[in-house]
């Protein structure tokens, strides 16, 4: 039995005195290419990695609901009647807001029987690897298995979205639950954020010899706060103002009259989210006709464009790139929604080493915090466990 296995086992055992009915799991995700294109109906293209949310989860012969945590003391407690968005908060509005959510989508919360889940992950909080979908994805399939719902996982990444908007109150796309519950091993989920479509495609990263190196700068991000909710007013504007219902209808061919039509800065913006969408498409394309090691050039244009002209990259994310470009990465960019977090790096495996060791001096030199770096591997969406 892995750790975590063994950890929300003891769990649930220890706070609830009885015996869990399974264990379920979800990865986080990082996202390869396609940055603020979600909710400008465009395209991403991230896949699920090896860290995971663990949940053991037990039915309940009642209508009572208890939710704890290795990260959290208390225990919340609630009856499957007060289950709505307004009683949610901290932590367990993520697991309780599923439930909730599963009710908006056919689940009929007035015969559901109650339940206990324990949560334990080794997903990072906080460092833009969406702990978050990872905790949402791993309930959403433990209930929709234990409340025999038969929901299928597009509309279980539906739920986990819901719950986040509503219960928890971030204004997030589907992205991070569809990896999370779409991931298959070394492949990534290329989803069309307006159609929901998703297609798994390999990556082929073992056989290049290839491995994807997080460099976590420890910055915070918040999107809550002003940067984020100004980017997307700027995407909103350049539509309007150009004629579309979203950027997702211009390509690059629309850039010269955007350029005529727009001022500089939304401009810009337009330009990021145009040439970002087209990036997503060349970088499928390329995979497939070329492999892994020739999409390199489209990750670092992908950052430049953040950098220059969405302007959301910080001095911490560009030293990581550069110092990854320049000690052998075939290829860098910062990856979620900026103003620090994480860059991620395409680098040859027998080079992680080096890169790790430059980019850690490289933090030293400048005087800023100590960075986070570590490989993550393409793995297996939300399932049951063997237990
Ligand atoms: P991330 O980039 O990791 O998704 P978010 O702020 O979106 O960051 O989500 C992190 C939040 O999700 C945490 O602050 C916590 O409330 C909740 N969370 C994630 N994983 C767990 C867990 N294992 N146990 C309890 N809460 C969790
Ligand atoms: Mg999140």
């Amino acid at each position: 039995m892995s750790d975590l296995h063994q950890t929300v086992t003891t769990g649930f055992q220890t706070r609830f005195d009885t015996e869990p009915t399974g264990l379920w799991s979800a990865p986080g995700r990082v996202n390869l290419i396609g940055e603020h294109t979600d909710y400008n109906d465009g395209f991403v293209f991230p896949f699920a990695i090896d860290r995971r949310t663990v949940v053991a989860l037990g039915v309940r012969a009642d209508r009572l609901v208890r939710v704890a945590s290795s990260f959290a003391e208390e225990t919340v407690e609630l009856s499957l009647d007060d289950l709505t968005p307004e009683n949610l908060e901290g932590w367990s509005a993520y697991p309780l807001g599923v439930a909730w959510a599963l009710g908006q989508f056919g689940a009929d919360l007035a015969a559901v029987a109650g339940f206990e889940v324990f949560i334990d992950s080794d997903v990072p909080i906080g460092a833009g690897l969406s702990s978050s979908a990872a905790i949402e994805s791993a309930v959403a399939v433990a209930l929709n298995d234990v409340w025999q719902l038969g929901l299928d996982r597009r509309v279980l990444a539906r739920v986990g979205q819901l719950a986040e908007n509503r219960a928890v109150g971030a204004p997030t796309g589907i992205m991070d639950q569809s990896a999370s519950l779409l991931g298959r091993a070394d492949a990534a989920v290329f989803l069309d954020c307006r159609s929901l479509a998703a297609e798994v495609i390999p990556l082929g990263f073992d056989a290049a010899g290839l491995e994807l190196l997080i460099i976590d700068t420890r910055v915070s991000h918040a999107h809550s706060t002003g940067g984020y909710a100004s980017r997307r007013a700027s995407c909103e504007k350049g539509a309007q103002l150009m004629g579309v219902s979203s950027l997702r209808d211009l390509d690059v061919d629309d850039l010269a009259r955007a350029r005529d039509l727009l001022d500089d800065e939304t401009f810009r913006r337009v330009r990021h989210v145009v040439t970002e969408n087209q990036r997503v498409l060349d970088t499928v394309r390329t995979l497939r006709e070329q492999g892994p090691t020739a999409i390199g050039a489209l990750l670092d244009a992908s950052h430049v464009s953040m950098r220059d002209d969405f302007e959301i990259s910080v001095s911490e994310l560009d030293l990581a790139v550069e110092t990854a470009r320049a000690t052998g990465a075939i290829g860098a960019r910062m990856t979620g929604g900026g103003f620090g977090g994480a860059a991620i790096a395409l680098t040859p495996h027998a080079l992680i080493p080096a890169v790790t060791a430059a980019v850690t001096a490289a933090f030293a030199a400048r005087g800023f915090g100590t960075p986070d770096l570590f490989v993550v591997r393409a793995a297996d969406g939300a399932a049951r466990e063997q237990d």
